[in-house]
């Protein structure tokens, strides 16, 4: 009970589980903590707090915004916001009408090869009738494109149509910045993550996110090699940041466990304190 994972999604986003379901999870691997980072939504929240509450898990309130530096997409993690907060909660419907209008370009594209997939078939795949709080991802449009057999797996759905640059890839209507968002994070009274930066094929960018004015970053990820979350590491000790670390578990879509199963990478419960601490400041 002494580990806690930072980073987990649900069905409020692109996750196969509910928000009370990760909460299970999290206490059957022997976690102590849990937090539900949703894209650009904090709409599970609420239910994971009250399982968490149900279980003796601590839930951790956060958020994983899509941002833009210099070309490449960034996410940012937020944590212990004000999830009520009305002024970051029209932010994040903003976020989301760009998300939307990116999602209606994908499929554009892809009718323009041939393949029709519609929203209403999106938000089918997604389990929700029109719920404007949670986000539809890629993953729906991949899980659309296995199931019409144009695709045989979530991965090849992305090497071949969804990965930037490829085939219906679409650049997403002006994102906000990384350091927009640590101040969309910080005004809502929460401490703010550089997350994953392994992902972004750009190691110059990581000292650049953090001085930035972030307070930590995500140095363990389920898709980090040992070589990387080291150096993340280093990298906030340095400048006397705050290390996280999370699986970034979606479920199992066709083809694995998306990162990685929850648990797969972990920090200690004092890191929940640090992040408090942090977003009192
Ligand atoms: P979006 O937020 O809609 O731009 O979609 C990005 C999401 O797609 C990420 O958060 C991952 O969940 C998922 N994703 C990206 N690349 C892959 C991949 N190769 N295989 C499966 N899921 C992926
Ligand atoms: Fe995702
Ligand atoms: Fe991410
Ligand atoms: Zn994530």
């Amino acid at each position: 009970m002494s580990q806690a994972d930072l980073h987990t999604h649900t069905t409020a986003s692109d996750g196969l589980h509910r928000p009370a379901d990760n909460v299970r999870m999290a206490k059957e691997a022997g976690l102590g903590g849990i937090a539900i980072t949703d894209h650009d939504t904090v709409a599970g929240i609420e239910e994971a707090l009250r399982e968490g509450e149900k279980l003796g898990i601590a839930v951790v309130p956060g958020v994983e915004i899509s941002t833009a530096y210099e070309g490449t997409e960034i996410h940012v993690l937020g944590y212990y916001m004000n999830v009520e907060d009305p002024v970051f909660l029209a932010r994040l419907a903003d976020q989301r009408k760009v998300r939307d209008a990116r999602n209606e370009g994908i499929l554009a594209r892809l009718g323009e090869l041939g393949i029709q997939v519609s929203m209403e078939e999106l938000r089918e795949i997604a389990g929700r009738s029109e719920s404007p709080e949670e986000t539809i991802g890629r993953p729906h449009i991949a899980d659309a494109l296995v199931r019409r057999g144009v695709v045989g797996t979530i991965q090849e759905a992305f090497d071949r149509y969804l990965a930037k640059g490829r085939a219906a890839y679409v650049d997403p209507p002006p994102r906000i910045t990384p350091m927009e968002a640590y101040r969309w994070i910080k005004e809502a009274g929460g401490a703010a993550i550089v997350a994953h930066p392994g992902l972004y094929r750009r190691e110059e960018l990581a000292p650049v996110l953090l001085d930035g004015g972030a307070d930590g970053v995500e140095a363990y990820h389920s898709d980090h090699s040992p070589e990387q979350e080291e150096r993340y590491r280093q990298l906030a000790i340095a400048r006397g940041k705050i290390v996280t670390g999370g699986s970034d578990f979606h479920g199992a879509r066709k083809g694995g466990v998306y990162h990685g199963p929850i648990g797969n990478r972990t920090v200690e419960m004092s890191v929940l304190e640090q992040l408090r601490s942090a977003a009192r400041r």
